[in-house]
């Protein structure tokens, strides 16, 4: 797709296509909800969901930015309101905010008036400010950030240490947050200069009083050096990808993470009627277009007592229909597949419900997506040709909210990086 045009951004706003997607961010040593970023998204008729670095930057340079951010602004106190009477606590909303909407002199009085609108207290809405963003208007947004501070609504400087920080100021600018990009956490326990820089800002972010939040967490170890260095709050797709309102909400009426072990996110507690838990069988979807794989497949779970396919889908599609409302624990999912790809449907599932196990299924160890699903979320991912000798033992792994990866793949993802 060709960067969409002025207009097309123009018209997708008339034509209400933009949604909103909310991650939560996490207390690191609890594992409590303690806010909640609202990310925008457009939902294009043809492409499907387009991602903001796409159309941010168009929209800021044709003039149109106020416009979209209004929006996000409305929509995202509007959704926290609703949390709020739903009985959701778990902090504020952030809403990200470009440095233009921040330099316009009426903007302090468009927060107040929308939170106005959304009947929200300002403690719960922190809007996100990048820290690029300072550098270039620093007088102007300074005099802004506190006013909004003074209305008790909370400010956090996003991507912190990819501009020029402003050190002398962070103080006096009032900000409550530091915001920790995904390049420095990615890294972490692997390169030596990420941990030096994970460390040196949580020194300086602690030392003026503030709070930390690591970005884009990814793995259980980095979740555990987090703690271990005492940063304070963490959001990624480790713990929660970026969803829509709803599955935000089912997440947390499930027990988040505070409930449950990583990756095992909002198993439905045992039935009312006494039956155990432990006892239940797990039960599992099998995605496949391939009639042949998909019945051999099931000729294999079937052997296994602990296990039972309540579901069949022969295409992403069929199984993204199939999911809301389908009483199962794991989906078993192949990767290339007519009408919906692997990928997509993966992320269609994480979308419509969150509290699935997903183990892939591929043919190769070469796949060059190995490491794109398990970056998307998905919690297990092994060879078709060894599922005879793997597949039960996979499934119970990722059901017990473990990860699995095939070793073969495991090889070849660790060749890859030496290479
Ligand atoms: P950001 O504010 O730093 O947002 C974090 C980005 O990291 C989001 O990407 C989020 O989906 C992604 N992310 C979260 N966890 C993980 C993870 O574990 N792994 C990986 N690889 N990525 C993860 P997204 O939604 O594409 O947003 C990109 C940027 O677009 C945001 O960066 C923000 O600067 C901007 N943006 C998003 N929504 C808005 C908005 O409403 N207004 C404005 N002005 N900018 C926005
Ligand atoms: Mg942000
Ligand atoms: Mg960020």
């Amino acid at each position: 797709m060709a960067d969409p045009t002025l207009v097309e951004l123009t018209q997708a706003l008339a034509r209400r296509e933009f949604v909103l997607a909310y991650q939560p961010m996490l207390e690191v040593r609890t594992g409590k909800v303690a806010g909640f970023e609202a990310l925008v998204r457009w939902r294009h008729p043809a492409l499907g969901m387009v991602g903001p670095e796409r159309f941010i930057q168009r929209c800021e340079e044709g003039g149109l930015i106020a416009e979209l951010g209004r929006w996000v602004l409305t929509e995202a106190c509007r959704q926290r309101a609703a949390w709020r009477d739903a009985g959701i606590g778990g902090g504020p909303i952030s809403v990200n905010v470009s440095p233009l909407e921040l330099r316009d002199p009426a903007y302090v009085e468009t927060v107040r008036a929308t939170l106005r609108g959304a009947g929200l207290e300002p403690q719960l809405l922190e809007l996100e400010i990048t820290e690029t963003a300072l550098v270039a208007s620093f007088a102007e947004v300074k005099d802004a950030i506190s006013a909004l501070r003074r209305q008790g609504v909370g400010v956090a400087l996003d991507d912190f240490g990819t501009g020029y920080s402003f050190l002398r100021s962070l103080r006096s600018l009032g900000v409550s947050k530091l915001k920790i990009p995904i390049e420095f956490i990615c890294g972490l326990g692997e390169d030596p200069d990420c941990d030096a820089i994970l460390e040196a800002v949580l020194a300086l972010g602690h030392r003026l009083g503030l709070n930390l939040v690591a970005e884009g967490v990814e793995t259980a170890d980095q979740l555990a050096l987090l703690r271990d260095r005492g940063c304070d709050l963490a959001q990624g797709n480790f713990l929660c990808a970026a969803v829509s309102a709803d599955a935000v909400q089912t997440w947390i009426e499930r027990g988040g993470l505070a409930a449950v072990p990583p990756l095992s996110r909002g198993r439905e507690p045992a039935a009312a009627d006494g039956e155990e838990r432990a006892e239940r069988r797990i039960r599992v979807l099998v995605v496949d277009d391939h009639d042949l794989a998909r019945r051999t497949i099931v000729r294999i779970l079937a052997q296994a007592a602990d296990i039972e396919v309540v579901g069949e889908a022969r295409d992403g599609q069929a199984a993204l229909d199939l999911a809301p409302t389908l009483a199962a624990d794991v989906v078993l999912l192949d990767v290339s597949m007519p009408r919906k790809g692997g990928l997509e449907t993966l992320r269609g599932l994480r979308e419509r419900r969150p509290d699935l196990a997903l183990l892939v299924l591929s043919m190769h160890p070469e796949d060059p997506y190995a490491l794109r699903f398990l970056r998307e979320g998905a919690h297990g991912y092994m060879l078709k040709e060894r599922a005879a000798d793997e597949l039960v033992g996979a499934l119970r792994t990722v059901h017990a909210g473990r990860r699995y990866v095939s070793q073969a793949v495991l090889d070849k993802l660790v060749g890859e990086r030496e290479g």
